[in-house]
This record gives structure tokens, C-alpha cells and sequence, in this order.
């Protein structure tokens, strides 16, 4: 018998992998650096080396950029996988153990004073609206250099100024839900140019509308889904986010009485499922008496069959996002896209932005790959209205596309506005 491949045990989340190469072509970054398939084929290799050998080194040395930094997290290839492989959490591991016991006491302080870093985060944007893009540009260009790109985001002009300082006015006893802006809507505002209400008032006022109110709790500040610590491999930070939030939640919520509905896909599939692994015995009993919604199936199942459409847009092009995806709620933004243009399209090639939070700043090159084909379809001809439902994406997408993406959640409102 000659040329048999051996399989040597790598980590137990991958072993069972046949390489089939059926995510492949869902993997964002397929075409920059590796696919899953070829994350886990170099792991096995690494294992086939000897100690020390020229081949083991040089594919460790490339293996933190060509594999670790440039996933973007996304897991998509697990939804591909026959067998249910997670490459992203696998590089989240990795992500993990590259971490010294100080960095992880550091994110850790981060989330348990994150009220300050958020409200930090809010000024530092509205200061670079005063500052310009150049300068920003230059000066985290610099920072990129002497500290590392998988660190230090790069300043994109894409990036919209600040969100207001306050959350619209909204009372508890007549409210049928709970509305969690996330922390992300709650530091940026609309895109630069687009004028009209922002994300939070716009869902305040069409859930008014149609009858079904909401309220938003007077604490949320300092307050996230835990997907920050979660992308980054941070389990400290994780566990302590991922706890308070439940917690709070359980509060809001009169003990899961009334749903919670979040702003953007990510941060909604960061509550409803990623924290749980994370939470504590008695959160995690909390957390499974609560009801967590995404704002497209809040709008497209109780608000829209309430509202009378007013005006319609030409034609309008969606992002999906890839925790649409594991939500199975991808169905529901289009929905909506069609309550406000005449014409919906869904590119054939849409797939994961990788914008992942802050990875498409950390490393553009990611986003401009994976964003490539889709952004081609969308720029062959022009739409009205460009939507989706996660800010971040948004962002990825009008870097990615020189348009600007805003939430389908403010098209509805303006589709129905009185
Ligand atoms: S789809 Fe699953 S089994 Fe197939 S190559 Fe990818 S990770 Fe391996
Ligand atoms: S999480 Fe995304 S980028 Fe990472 S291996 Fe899976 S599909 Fe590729």
C-alpha cells in the first residue's frame, strides 16, 4: 500500500472532519487566506511534522495570520458542515490561548466598566467627526504599525459620526416589549448625510404605530450581548458581559414576561444563544425563560401587519447577514424590503460582510475580499434603498459597495410615516 493518508488527532472539535470541503465556499475568507477545510488540513499536518522540522515552523509562523486573524468568526461553515464543525469557535480557542493571563484580566476590567468605555467609545467618535478622516487615518495607521493590526482597528471614513446622547422617551406600563438598543446603535449614529430619526427612534416610533409600544430601559449604558469578548476569545470578559446582561434582562423583561427585542442580528443571536455556555447555573435556568427577538421578525410579525404602507422606494438591494442566517431570519428582512420598494433584490453572492464587529477595521483586507463578488452585483446598477439590520454589516457593506446601507427598520418607518 502506498500514499494512505493519516488523519493525526488535532483539537476534539475538528477531529471528526472528513475534508469534504463543503464550507468552503461559504467561508469569507476563501479567497484571502484559507477556507475551514484548510484551517483544519494544516492543523493535521502540523501534527504529521516532526518537533522542529522547517515545514512545522514556517506553518506555525503563518498560521496566526492565515488562519486565527482572518476569520472572521462568523460560523457559517458550521451550517455548511455535514458533521456540524465550528472553524470559527475552534479560532476563537486559538484566539483564547494566544492570550496572556494579564490581557485576559484586562478585557475582563474592560467589560465590568464598560459603562465608561461605552461612553468613552460615544465621545472618541464624536470628537473624530471634529478631527476628519485623514488625520484619524494616519494617526491609527501609526498605532497599527508599532503595535499590531490584529490590536488596533484602522479608522475607516466610512465610519458614521456619534449617536445622540440620549434614548428616546418611552414609558414601561403600556409597553408590550422590551427594546435593547444595542451597544453598537447606541454609539453611532446614522450614516454621515443620512438625516431623519435614528435607528432607536425609529423603532420607538413605528412599534407606537402600529399599536404594539416599547420600552427602553433607563440602564441599558454599559450594558452588550457579550460578542466583543465572544469574537476576540476573551472568556473572562465573556462570562462577566454575558452574565450581567441576562441578569438585566431578566429584569426588564418582568422575568421573561415580555420579549426583548434587539437592534442588530449579531447582538440578537450574541443574547438569544452564544452567552449561554458562559452563564452561570442559575442564568442560564434565567435565560431559558426568556423570550430574545430580532428587530426584522419583531417588525415583520408584529408591526408591519399593522401599518399601512405610504410610500414605496423604485427598488431596493439586501445585505442578509450571516446571524440572520443562524437565526433563520433572513426570510423576514426581505419581507420588510418589499413593504417598501417595488423591486427587491438578493444578490446571488451575498455571504458574510467578515466586517465582524471591529474585524473588518482590524483587517480591511478581509472585507474587501469577502464582500467582492457581492459588491460587483450590487454596484452593476443603481437602487434606491440599500438595507439590512445589523450596523456593523452596514458599514462592511458601504466600504465594500462606496453605498450607503442603512436598517430596513428605518426605511418601514419612513415608508409609513403619517
Ligand atoms: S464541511 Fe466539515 S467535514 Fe467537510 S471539510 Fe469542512 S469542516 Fe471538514
Ligand atoms: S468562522 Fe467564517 S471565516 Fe472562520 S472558518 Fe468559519 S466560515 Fe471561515
Amino acid at each position: 500500500l502506498r500514499g494512505l493518508k493519516s488523519i493525526p488527532a488535532v483539537e476534539r472539535i475538528a477531529d471528526p472532519c472528513i475534508e469534504c470541503g463543503f464550507c468552503e465556499p461559504t467561508c469569507p475568507s476563501q479567497d484571502l487566506t484559507t477556507t475551514p477545510r484548510q484551517r483544519i488540513v494544516l492543523r493535521r499536518e502540523m501534527m504529521r511534522q516532526r518537533a522542529g522540522s522547517p515545514v512545522e515552523t514556517r506553518l506555525l509562523e503563518s498560521y496566526g495570520y492565515d488562519a486565527v486573524d482572518t476569520c472572521a468568526g462568523d460560523s457559517t461553515c458550521k451550517l455548511a458542515c455535514p458533521v456540524g464543525i465550528d472553524t470559527g469557535a475552534l479560532m476563537k480557542e486559538f484566539r483564547h490561548e494566544r492570550h496572556t493571563s494579564r490581557e485576559e484580566r484586562i478585557a475582563a476590567l474592560a467589560a465590568k466598566n464598560f459603562r465608561a468605555a461605552e461612553a468613552s467609545a460615544r465621545l472618541a467618535v464624536a470628537a473624530a467627526d471634529r478631527i476628519g478622516d485623514r488625520v484619524l487615518a494616519s494617526v491609527t495607521g501609526l498605532a497599527r504599525r508599532a503595535v499590531s493590526p490584529d490590536l488596533v482597528p484602522e479608522w475607516l471614513p466610512e465610519i458614521p459620526g456619534a449617536a445622540a446622547r440620549r434614548l428616546p422617551r418611552t414609558h414601561r406600563p403600556a409597553a408590550v416589549a422590551v427594546y435593547y438598543p444595542a451597544c453598537v446603535n447606541r454609539i453611532f449614529g446614522n450614516p454621515d448625510g443620512v438625516s431623519g430619526p435614528s435607528l432607536p427612534e425609529a423603532m420607538v416610533a413605528l412599534s407606537a404605530r402600529a399599536g404594539r409600544p416599547v420600552w427602553i430601559p433607563d440602564d441599558v449604558t454599559g450594558t452588550c450581548c457579550a460578542t466583543i469578548w465572544h469574537s476576540k476569545g476573551y472568556e473572562r470578559g465573556n462570562e462577566v458581559m454575558a452574565n450581567r446582561i441576562v441578569e438585566a434582562a431578566w429584569g426588564w423583561t418582568a422575568g421573561g414576561t415580555l420579549p426583548l427585542v434587539v437592534d442588530a442580528s449579531s447582538c440578537t443571536l450574541g443574547i438569544a444563544h452564544e452567552v449561554v455556555p458562559y452563564l452561570t447555573e442559575e442564568n442560564r435556568a434565567l435565560h431559558a425563560g426568556m423570550t430574545v427577538v430580532d428587530s426584522p421578525v419583531w417588525a415583520a410579525d408584529e408591526l408591519l401587519p399593522r401599518l399601512k404602507v405610504r410610500r414605496r422606494v423604485g427598488s431596493a438591494v439586501v445585505h442578509p447577514t450571516c446571524s440572520m442566517r443562524h437565526l433563520g431570519d433572513e426570510d423576514r428582512l426581505t419581507e420588510l424590503a418589499r413593504a417598501c420598494a417595488d423591486e427587491v433584490v438578493v444578490p446571488a453572492d451575498a455571504g458574510c460582510c467578515a466586517f465582524a464587529g471591529d474585524r473588518g477595521m482590524l483587517h480591511p483586507e478581509l472585507t474587501a475580499s469577502a464582500t467582492a463578488r457581492e459588491a460587483a452585483e450590487v454596484t452593476a446598477r443603481p437602487f434606491d434603498a440599500h438595507l439590512s439590520a445589523n450596523r456593523m454589516c452596514e458599514i462592511g457593506m458601504d466600504r465594500a459597495t462606496g453605498r450607503s446601507y442603512g436598517s430596513v427598520l428605518l426605511a418601514l418607518e419612513h415608508a409609513t410615516r403619517p
